[in-house]
């Protein structure tokens, strides 16, 4: 059977811990029993008999944003709690790259549970109710001024069952010749994101999994004629998904806001956010799509027809390509393009504009049709759809209403965001709210099994 490896805690929780701990806290590397203050390695000491130790213990499966945030929050609850984090990768490696290394934590523009949960494609019912109230952005803003993180450790979990007694056996991968291939443990968290072996370990428990598929990607669109535009960024555009064989058109699937032009096709918070509300069915319909933008939502079509040929009366002797409306908030390079498109000579006078000509300028800058031909290669999907159901857990406590004492948090469910902080947000919530539930569940076992135990004796 193993020994507890560490779980390092940051010195403020640590030392939380220690007050509040009624066994004495010892190095895992020492085999006597140490009091030391200073210690800040928190491990079932030698003379903890071992099945107290798994009665107490908690294996966490990940340890990126919700593994990590979990085992915090419930060793700080419940700081007799063995916590014994595995992560096949490096912890927190997506903290560390996500947002091009100035992470979005979590979106401070939208405080209120109902704000926040509209920015979920998968969760914007469940998450209405409690979710957000339990611990939301502000908390997370707070708890990331109050503490420091630091963990270091790397094996992978390959599965786990349940004995007759409930507790867990997990399977760790075998990488060293003297590393344990199973850990016994009264509470199980899955926090594996969007790993496929997270999945698996679900499944063993009898829940189902909503198939996997990417979000937020950016489009690819063959159109030669966007390579001239390539880098031309647009601050606001009104863009609407249509999906080949999908007539319903709903309200997500148009979104207003930045979009920018990429040498394969189009990108931008505007482009990511239609692939997260369009991303199951653009998976279904093998990413074919069409994309209509409007570069100037703010104008009417009839408006927008109006200003060229009054632009075209009051600039008659200008050339087009020197002169365009100002309200249309054009950069030249798009106007230049936009004649081209119209094979209209850029050292034309408006004057000499025919107004069919004007007619479609207005129509493109109002309704130009993309055809989306595959989504953006890019190595890692930023997030992904699907996981387990939220129907089969409680949002309130991110228990598995399949298996008690098994939790869930983070991206291995069927929930994900758009584009602003709201993933991680997920994941520190629902780390948040089960770390909350195991600490509880420890503490309250604890005090039913205090009267047999031996406390430290300072
Ligand atoms: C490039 C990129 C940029 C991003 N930027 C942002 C951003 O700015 N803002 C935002 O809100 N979101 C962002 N995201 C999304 C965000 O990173 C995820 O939603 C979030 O990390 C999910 O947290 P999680 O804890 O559920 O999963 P993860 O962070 O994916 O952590 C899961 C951990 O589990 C480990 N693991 C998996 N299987 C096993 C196993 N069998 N045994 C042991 N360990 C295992 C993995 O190694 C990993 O460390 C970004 C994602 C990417 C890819």
């Amino acid at each position: 059977m193993p020994q507890w490896p560490s779980l390092q805690l940051p010195a403020a929780a640590a030392a939380a811990a220690r007050r509040a701990t009624p066994f004495a806290l010892c190095r895992s590397s020492s085999s006597s029993v140490s009091a030391s203050a200073s210690n800040q390695d928190l491990v079932a000491c030698s003379w903890q008999k071992e099945d107290e130790a798994e009665a107490q213990s908690l294996v966490v499966v990940g340890g990126g944003a919700a593994g990590v945030y979990a085992s915090i929050r419930a060793k700080s609850l419940a700081p007799h709690l063995n916590v014994l984090v595995f992560d096949k990768g490096r912890f927190l490696s997506k903290v560390k790259i996500s947002g091009g290394g100035r992470c979005n934590v979590t979106n401070g523009h939208h405080l209120e549970p109902l704000g926040m949960a509209r920015n979920y494609p998968r969760g914007h019912k469940e998450l209405r109710g409690s979710f957000f109230k339990n611990h939301g952005p502000q908390d997370t803003m707070r708890w990331f001024s109050d503490h420091g993180v630091e963990l270091k450790a790397g094996k992978a979990v390959t599965g786990a069952s349940v004995t007759e007694n409930g507790k867990f056996v997990v399977k760790v991968e075998k990488r060293t010749v003297d590393f344990v291939d199973h850990v016994n443990a009264k509470y199980v968290l899955v926090a594996t994101g969007s790993s496929q072996q997270g999945y698996s370990i679900a499944a063993q428990f009898g829940h189902s999994i909503i198939a996997p598929v990417p979000s937020l990607f950016t489009f690819k669109i063959t159109d030669k004629r966007l390579a001239d535009l390539s880098g031309v960024t647009f601050p606001i555009v009104k863009a609407k998904l249509k999906l080949d064989g999908i007539k319903r058109s709903a309200p997500e699937l148009t979104q207003i806001g930045p979009m920018l032009v990429t040498h394969w096709g189009l990108s931008g918070p505007v482009v990511l956010r239609l692939s997260a509300w369009g991303a199951r069915e653009l998976h279904q319909y093998n990413y074919q799509a069409k994309l209509t933008v409007d570069f100037i939502p703010d104008i009417h079509i009839e408006d927008v027809k109006r200003i060229l040929f009054l632009h075209k009366d009051h600039h008659a002797k200008h050339k087009i390509n020197n002169s365009f409306p100002m309200e249309f908030a054009l950069v030249k390079r798009f106007w230049k393009f936009l004649l081209e498109q119209e094979s209209l000579d850029g050292d034309m006078h408006w004057a000499s504009i025919p107004n069919n000509n004007l007619n479609t300028v207005a129509l493109r800058l109002k309704q130009w049709m993309f055809e989306v031909v595959a989504k953006g290669q890019f190595k890692d999907e930023f997030v992904t759809a699907g996981g387990v159901p939220l129907s089969e857990i409680s949002l309130s406590t991110m228990e598995s209403k399949k298996q008690p004492n098994l939790f869930f948090a983070g991206e291995v469910l069927n929930v994900d965001g758009v584009t602003g902080g709201f993933n991680f947000q997920n994941a520190w919530t629902g780390g948040y709210i089960a770390g909350t539930s195991i600490g509880t569940l420890a503490s309250s076992n604890m005090r039913q099994q205090q009267p047999y135990l031996q406390l430290d004796g300072s």
